[in-house]
């Protein structure tokens, strides 16, 4: 299992970290010892001192693909929940400015936390999902798959295109604006709209 992570797909969060709005999908991976279910807790780690969350929409890929045609992606995914794409931004930041690969700012052990999936049969209007992030019970992050760059069914697409989909893959969308640094005893609650899905507490 692997996980595909889609950057820079909301305007505001691009532009908040200063970067520019791509013109197609930027992505990377995270292995899957990245993944924390099951209410486990995340204990800071001491290569970074601002790991930082980004709160993201995740598909479950429920079938293999190649050259997925975007007309045809819809059949590819049938979950959804939302995820932490945790990032060591200090670590982030000295890859970008010497042009290094991101694994040790993105891929590390517990650098995915994932709430419980439910159905995609069973949201209303995928291209209207909100979703959003608590910390210590205060709402932090709001977001909504209208204000995505790119849309699910491009993104299984234009991945599909250099990287096979296999059964029980997972894709987080990308962050809207909002990401900010975690700190030891932060309790976070991710919702879709008013679900609870992932509960977690830092360490
Ligand atoms: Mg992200």
């Amino acid at each position: 299992m692997k996980i595909v992570c889609i950057g820079r797909n909301y305007v505001d969060h691009a532009r908040e970290l200063k970067n520019p709005v791509p013109s197609k999908p930027v992505f990377f991976m995270k292995p899957d010892t990245a993944l924390i279910q099951k209410h486990n807790p995340f204990f800071y780690p001491g290569f970074s001192a601002d790991i930082q969350y980004e709160t993201e929409l995740v598909l479950k890929i429920c079938k293999n693909g190649r050259h997925i045609e975007e007309r045809f992606a819809h059949k590819y995914y049938d979950q959804i929940s939302v995820g932490l794409d945790l990032t060591a931004r200090d670590l982030q930041s000295e890859c970008k400015k010497k042009g290094l690969p991101w694994e040790i700012a993105k891929a590390f052990d517990n650098s995915a936390p994932l709430g419980e999936f439910i159905e995609i049969s069973e949201i209303e209007d995928i291209n209207h999902i909100n979703f959003s992030l608590k910390i210590n019970g205060e709402e932090v992050q709001r977001g909504n798959s209208c204000d995505m760059i790119f849309s699910f069914d491009y993104i299984i697409s234009y991945v599909s295109q250099f990287v096979t989909l296999k059964l029980g893959d997972l894709i987080f969308t990308g962050t809207p604006a909002g990401v900010g640094p975690i700190k030891i005893n932060d309790h976070f609650e991710a919702y879709i709209e008013n679900q609870k899905l992932l509960d977690l507490k830092v360490k």
